[in-house]
């Protein structure tokens, strides 16, 4: 029941309290009506009552005073006074006269001559009265006294007896009992409660029936109810609260006459006594009237209930279906001629006429489903936005109950996924085993369009017999008919669309058409989306391949640029710091050539895990080369002083391929964020080259030294001044000898290397200022300046005649500098130099950069003669059957190999390089050579020169001609 039937009731209640006030109102008036009428009839009974007393008083009065005159007619009064006869008359006049309680016949001076009763009289006492009353021409009414025999309250009255034309002397005075007016009251036909009283002009009480005793004497001269009576001149009624504070009504009257002005007598009654039945017949009233209220709602409750409300909400339900779409919704009243009844009338007529336009909006919103649903196989963004989409467009765009979308499953159960489903109460779907096997499971629309592959379309839920065990559920949830479409690739139907629909009998045909073309567009729309995604999966793969190595599944060095901007952007936040560490695996290409490429990449694998088992796991590692690893740790200073260990422990045991033994070495060397670099790129080139460099120092590990930061002033400075200085002449060249082997007095050439001789700093080496010059650019200026010193340096010595070979180091960029061979060219000119003495220094990694520029480079300058040594042997990766195809004359074998020489594993390397380099047509310099034994050694060996601190450290240009002066003779003497 909703709020509208009860609204409903609430006016027919509203109307019915309406009417049941009238009546309340009748019975009020009527009350009050009554109330007045017995009031004035209380009063009027007063009023009698009040006058009736004071008649007979008067009576009394009138009768004393015709006794005064007939008892004495023809008679001298004081003679008959004293006879029987007066006292019998005056006995017999008393008896007639209740209200009197005596009646005497007095003398002036109050004396007694006769009296109706014997009774003691105190004629001292009422000798003024009666010298009044004689006085007096009428009656005259005393003060009321206590009788002093038996306690009765008595008012005198007294009149003259006048016999004849002297002044009277005898007087009869009547004692009026006042006991008399309770009497009276006893008689009277009032109802309880009523009250007589007297009181006299001055307000003093004289007389009060009930209660005598405690009323009378009291005096009420101030009282409303006494001003009351000298208002209306003794005479009328009123309504006043009495002594006691009872509300009363009562009537007065003026008494008798009296000498002391008149006496009021006055009757009341308890105005509540008198309102009491009209009280009562207004409580009866309204208990009457509450009764017959509450019957009244009741009626109104039920029987409205049944003649109105009823029927009124089955219209008004019926209408609610047909506006939310249920064309098939009728009232199924009968039309019995009432309005009601001729409304519901209305209303089937009415829903006739939209189920048959129904039939056309079906077809339209079949049709807004179908281009919605369109829209979204263009719009969506994956299967499964595109499947939730379709179920929501055909349930909000075609008003359906619900619709879900559903995939075969291969399994032994042939069970269905539900990929997805929307409408309201759709969460009955939960856990719903429905199937595609042709059993009780498999009985709805869904499980047989899937296996069928055909179109399942249900008109009536209610008459279909075996709809799988879920088709009373389905029913309850308001379904009343269903169709389910297969979704179907190369005629098998891999998926279904299956809507419910809240009216039986809704799917007619050319609907189901439309909703078979949206399943087929929907079909189109899950295969697209579904090759869109093999396609990206396949493009995920490709990116992890670019970001991974595939042998050991480690990330590469792509990988780590990524990580470091991360960990760079972390440590920004909170100041952190952290160290890069590279990791050379020394000779892994040697290694490679005995257990081939897929040997190497197992030792690699097997490498990386010992890497993150002694780092604890903790850290990022990726491979960056073939033959290096790098390590992002987090900084303090027990973890730089700890990498050595590390890497002891990754060494201590060989490694094994095939069951092979393969002792790997390997040489790490770490930057410092912020402390070295502050951007990846500068930190990954400076752990290398400290790894590099902790190769050539011998050490395990090595802690970059060179340039700190970039950005940090005193490197900005040091460029400017190292710009200026390759301007002005702060350069200098020295010389270090190259000798041959085999007789060290043959000094075969010499090799420039730089000094920068700065104004403040003094000596600064070129280890720190070469790579900074690489990294700025200004290695240009710097390298034609050094060429064109050192060309200067050969020309004079060939003009001096002593002819001597010069060879200049050449960095990376020179050989993609397209200035820089027509530079070199123009030296000869310039200074005179025959460049065919010239040689170069380059290393094998600025061959690799772009190896095709450089054999042509190469090739022009070993035209003019010069020769092309390869710099730093063995710390890059190039191979020597690769050198050979280039015009190079000569290898120099890198100081971190003739260092180690005392060791076998070293002499067999630096050996066999020198054999395979001769067997190539190459000569073999070594450098950095200290000792006599490393002289012997290599001499032993067959290699061709020799330079090293062995016979001279570079020096400058004169120093250096008189070393080969002395060198020559002491070698000659020797
Ligand atoms: P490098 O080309 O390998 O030069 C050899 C370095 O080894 C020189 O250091 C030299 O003083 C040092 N050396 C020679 N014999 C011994 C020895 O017996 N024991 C030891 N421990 N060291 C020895 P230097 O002059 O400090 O040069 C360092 C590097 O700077 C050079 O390595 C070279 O790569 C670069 N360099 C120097 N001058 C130039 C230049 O004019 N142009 C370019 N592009 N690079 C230069
Ligand atoms: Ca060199
Ligand atoms: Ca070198």
């Amino acid at each position: 029941m909703g709020i509208h039937f009860s609204s409903l009731r609430l006016r027919i209640a509203l109307l019915l309290g309406v009417i049941l006030l009238y009546v309340v109102v009748a019975i009020c008036y009527r009350t009050i009506e009554r109330r007045d009428a017995d009031i004035a009839k209380a009063l009027e009974a007063l009023r009698t009552q009040a006058a009736l007393v004071a008649d007979q008083q008067s009576g009394i009065v009138q009768e004393t005073r015709d006794l005064a005159t007939f008892l004495f007619i023809g008679r001298d009064p004081t003679t008959f006074a004293r006879t029987d006869l007066c006292s019998q008359a005056l006995a017999r006049f008393l008896k007639r006269n209740q209200a009197l309680d005596n009646i005497r016949l007095i003398q002036a001076d109050g004396s007694v001559l006769c009296s109706g009763r014997a009774a003691a009289f105190d004629a001292a006492k009422n000798r003024a009265f009666a010298g009044a009353v004689l006085n007096e021409p009428d009656v005259l009414a005393g003060t009321v006294t206590i009788s002093t025999t038996d306690g009765k309250r008595i008012l005198p009255i007294g009149i003259a007896i006048r016999t004849g034309a002297q002044a009277p002397s005898l007087l009869l005075m009547a004692s009026l009992d006042l006991g008399w007016f309770g009497r009276r009251l006893g008689e009277a036909s009032l109802q309880g409660g009523t009250r007589m009283g007297l009181v006299d002009s001055q307000g003093n009480v004289l007389a009060h029936y009930p209660d005598p005793a405690r009323m009378v004497g009291t005096k009420i001269s101030e009282t409303a109810f006494f001003q009351n009576i000298l208002a209306n001149g003794g005479q009328g009624t009123g309504e006043q609260p009495g002594l006691d504070g009872q509300l009363r009504l009562y009537a007065f009257t003026p008494f008798t006459y009296a000498s002391g002005g008149p006496i009021y007598l006055w009757a009341g009654i308890d105005k509540n006594t008198v309102t009491a039945a009209a009280d009562h017949q207004l409580l009866s009233g309204v208990a009457l009237w509450l009764g017959l209220a509450l019957v009244s709602f009741l009626v109104v409750w039920f029987v409205g209930d049944r003649l109105f409300i009823r029927p009124v909400s089955v219209i008004t339900e019926t209408a609610r279906k047909l506006s939310s779409g249920d064309y098939l919704a009728r009232t199924g009243m009968v039309a019995d001629g009432s309005e009601v009844g001729e409304l519901a009338a209305m209303v089937d007529r009415m829903a006739a006429s939209m189920a048959s336009k129904a039939e056309i909006l079906r077809l339209n919103r079949a049709l807004r489903v179908l281009s919605g649903c369109s829209k979204n196989i263009v719009l969506a963004q994956s299967e499964e936005a595109l499947l939730d989409e379709t179920c929501r467009t055909i349930v909000e765009a075609g008003n359906y109950l619900m619709a879900w979308i559903t995939f075969r499953v291969q399994d032994d159960a042939k069970s269905v996924h539900i990929a997805a489903r929307h409408g309201a109460n759709i969460g009955w779907l939960d856990g719903v085993p429905i199937s595609w096997s042709d059993d009780h499971q498999g009985g709805g629309p869904t499980g047989k369009a899937l296996r069928t592959g055909q179109t399942q379309l249900v008109q009536d839920i209610a008459e279909e017999l075996d709809l799988g065990p879920w088709q009373e559920k389905i029913y309850a949830l308001g379904s009343r008919s269903a169709v389910a479409l297969p979704l179907t690739d190369g005629g098998i139907a891999f998926g279904a669309l299956t809507i419910h629909a809240a009216q039986a009998h809704i799917f007619n045909p050319e609907e189901v058409a439309l909703l078979e073309e949206l399943a087929g567009n929907l079909t189109f729309g899950i295969l697209t989306q579904r090759s869109k995604q093999e396609r990206q999966r396949a493009e995920e793969r490709v990116e992890r391949l670019a970001r991974f190595d595939t042998a050991t599944d480690l990330p590469n060095a792509l990988e780590l640029v990524s990580s470091l901007e991360l960990v760079i952007r972390r440590s920004l936040a909170n100041r952190g710091q952290f160290a890069l560490v590279t990791m050379h695996i020394e000779r892994l290409l040697d290694i490679q050539d005995v257990i081939g490429m897929a040997g190497a990449d197992e030792i690699v694998r097997q490498l990386a895990q010992r890497v993150s088992a002694v780092t604890g796991g903790v850290h990022f590692i990726a491979r960056v080369a073939r033959d290096a690893f790098a390590m992002i740790m987090p900084l303090d200073v027990e973890s730089l002083a700890a990498i050595p260990r590390y890497i002891e422990a990754i060494t201590e045991v060989p490694y094994e391929y095939a069951g092979i033994p393969v002792d790997i070495q390997i040489s790490a060397g770490s930057a410092v964020y912020p402390e070295h670099a502050t951007d990846p790129d500068a930190l990954v080139r400076r752990s290398d080259i400290a790894a590099r460099q902790a190769w050539s120092q011998g050490v395990i590990h090595n802690l970059y030294g060179g340039e700190s930061e970039r950005e940090s002033p005193e490197r900005l400075t040091l460029l400017s001044d190292l710009r200026q200085a390759i301007r002005t002449d702060q350069l200098v060249l020295f010389y270090q000898p190259k000798v041959s082997a085999q007789s060290p007095a043959v000094i075969t050439g010499a090799e420039a290397l730089v000094r920068w001789f700065h104004p403040l700093h003094g000596a600064v080496s070129p280890a720190s200022f070469i790579p900074l010059a690489e990294q700025t650019g200004l290695i240009k200026p710097l390298t034609y300046a050094v060429i064109e010193m050192a060309a200067r340096q050969v020309a004079t010595w060939q003009h001096a005649n002593k002819p001597m070979r010069v060879a200049v180091n050449i960095s990376p960029q020179n050989l993609l500098d397209p200035d820089f061979f027509d530079f070199v060219s123009s030296l000869s000119e310039r200074t005179g130099a025959d460049l065919s003495a010239l040689d170069l220094e380059i290393t094998e990694t600025a061959l690799m950069s772009d190896p095709e520029r450089a054999r042509q480079v190469l090739e022009q300058f070993a035209r003019q003669g010069m020769r092309i040594f390869i710099d730093d042997f063995g710390t890059g990766y190039s191979s020597l059957a690769y050198l050979a195809t280039l015009p190079i004359y000569a290898l120099k074998i890198d100081r971190s190999f003739v260092m180690r020489m005392n060791e076998p594993k070293y002499q067999t390397i630096v050996s066999s390089t020198i054999s395979l380099a001769h067997g190539l047509g190459l000569k073999v310099v070594a450098e950095g050579v200290e000792t006599r034994e490393q002289a012997e050694f290599l001499r032993d060996q067959q290699c061709d020169d020799i330079q090293g601190y062995l016979y001279s450290s570079p020096k400058a240009a004169e120093e250096f001609v008189e070393w080969c002066e002395v060198e020559l003779q002491t070698i000659n003497t020797r």
